[in-house]
């Protein structure tokens, strides 16, 4: 049985709630001003180590860093399964993959129980706008807004229950503009619940021009695994094929096609991973090769992934000027986190879907008035499965039992439980899916990780503090027999604690689909 925390500003209040029985919806609804609004703001791949506050050297995100200055910053939040869709149901159920039912890009089944719900029967008012890429219609809340699929970045379209529309602009400016909206039009006398999910800076990183323009020329330095050889390493990061050298399409690279393609011949040719490239040298052709193009592809990926992230931080910096300017900053919990991390070229990729540090890492921020002390610093290990029950918990709402997650609250004031975990589970099935990376599972310890490609029955195993960027596979080392012997037991422990009885281990991605069918049309 997990311990219900209760939040300090109600604890007056829920503390005799037990005693009273029939009189606590009474006493919940007298005390409804009270609980702390939710504003939830996620990204769509958005790594951590493209954020100041967590080292950047890549870029300067100031508006995200003020969540983290005036709050807690958690290094060590991990995801259970690198990847949008199913990470997305993790947040909104608390449990892992083949407990949700979203092990790859599986329709969501909205009539299990998800922490909107929870919310909204508990009298928020709730809201989601932007990405929900679940493939089923949102529930659980009193409005919602979003984009079909993949959604696209300029002049996106928009789902609600009834309506499609299309709106002009920039996907990151609009999502921010009808989270303002919401907030703008919601009833004045609940506490709010509101998910804002960006698309961004989901790949094809399709910059606005203001923030494009801001990374144009700029020279992004290399990280140190970028010429990664993968050597001691298994078959499974050889054969990857999210490489920046080698599987950077024309697209991702925007190179201008000629002028007379359309249609098929059009998407053939953006689809080629060109091996030479002609660019435009003060006014002179120049064309690109080897390592010299291998070096321009990670700048020009780079340019326009950051510049998504930048219009990210500037709208959150409007948003959090929004609630500063209408009185709500003191009692609303702001959060900012992302689906999972990303390769920003470490280890010669870009994408996720790996266990390696840095797509299984993902940035999560959080800022309370009166709760969290400003310029808080948590090293506790927090989970994405972790979100549901601490928004529960927060709001003051009991915490289901098959619910796999733990609240975070004490972990947000800065503390750590005793028995806080030292440990995680991974699992990731989309194989065969995008990118060759194959499935896998393994644990996570504070200092070491184990990984288990179970359909090619290879191991990794790394020692994180003294190879952070997990150069040297020591799994069948006979050095390392026992601690390989001790990481094993507990990734067997924790599949069995948490019910992962390989339920989905055969689960088979649709082909060629980037996600969930969307609920009307096809994806934009
Ligand atoms: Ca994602």
């Amino acid at each position: 049985m997990k311990p219900i925390t209760v939040p300090f500003l109600l604890a007056g209040a829920l503390q005799v709630l037990p005693l009273l029985g029939g009189l606590s919806t009474v006493v919940a609804a007298a005390e409804a001003d009270q609980r702390p609004n939710i504003l939830f703001i996620m990204t769509d791949d958005h790594a951590s180590h493209a954020m100041t506050c967590y080292g950047s050297v890549v870029n300067k995100t100031p508006h995200l860093d003020r969540i983290a200055e005036g709050g807690v910053r958690f290094d060590n939040c991990f995801v259970t399964n690198s990847i949008c869709t199913p990470s997305r149901a993790t947040i909104l159920t608390g449990k892992y993959s083949h407990l949700n039912g979203v092990p790859v890009f599986n329709r969501f089944d909205g009539s299990q129980p998800t922490v909107a719900k929870h919310l909204q029967a508990a009298g928020y008012y709730t809201g989601l706008i932007g990405k929900w890429h679940l493939g089923s219609d949102p529930t659980g809340f009193d409005h919602w807004e979003i984009l079909p699929g993949q959604g696209r970045y300029r002049n996106p379209v928009f789902y609600t229950a009834t309506d499609t529309r299309t709106i002009e602009g920039y996907c990151t400016d609009i999502i921010n503009d009808l989270s303002i909206e919401f907030l703008k039009n919601r009833p004045k006398d609940r506490p709010f619940f509101l998910m804002s999910h960006h698309k961004a800076p989901h790949r094809a990183w399709e910059p606005d021009e203001r923030h494009g323009a801001m990374f144009a020329n700029r020279t992004i330095p290399e990280p140190a695994t970028l010429r990664d050889d993968y050597a001691t390493r298994t078959d499974a990061i050889k054969e990857n094929q999210q490489r920046v050298f080698d599987d950077m399409t024309r697209r991702d690279l925007k190179l201008k096609p000629p002028a007379d393609l359309k249609g098929k011949e059009l998407n053939q040719w953006l689809g080629v991973k060109p091996t030479e490239v002609e660019i435009e040298v003060d006014g002179r052709k120049k064309i690109l090769t080897g390592e010299e193009l291998n070096a321009w592809k990670y700048q020009r990926y780079m340019q326009d992934y950051l510049a998504c992230v930048q219009s990210v931080d500037t709208n959150v910096g409007r948003l959090l000027d929004w609630l500063d300017a209408n009185g709500l900053s003191e009692n609303t919990i702001v959060i900012y986190t992302s689906d999972q991390g990303f390769y920003l070229g470490d280890k010669g990729m870009y994408d996720k879907r790996f266990m390696y540090e840095e797509s299984l890492r993902t940035p999560f921020v959080v800022r309370w008035p009166g709760v969290i002390k400003p310029g808080t610093v948590q090293k506790g290990m927090a989970l994405n499965v972790d979100f549901a029950p601490t928004l529960l918990d927060v709001a003051g709402i009991p915490i289901p039992a098959d619910i796999q997650g733990r609240s975070l609250l004490p972990l947000l004031r800065g503390d750590r439980p005793a028995d806080w975990r030292t440990s995680m589970y991974y699992r990731y099935y989309h194989d065969p899916g995008h990118h060759r990376t194959a499935a896998h599972y393994g644990v996570r310890t504070e200092t070491h990780k184990l990984i288990y490609f179970w359909k090619k029955n290879q191991w990794e195993m790394f020692d994180l503090v003294a190879d952070p960027h997990e150069q040297k596979n020591l799994y069948g080392n006979p050095a390392h027999r026992e601690l390989q012997e001790k990481l094993k037991a507990e990734l067997y422990r924790l599949k069995r604690e948490l019910n992962d009885n390989d339920q989905f281990a055969h689960e088979q991605p649709p082909a060629g689909v980037d996600g969930p069918p969307p609920r009307r049309g096809a994806n934009p």
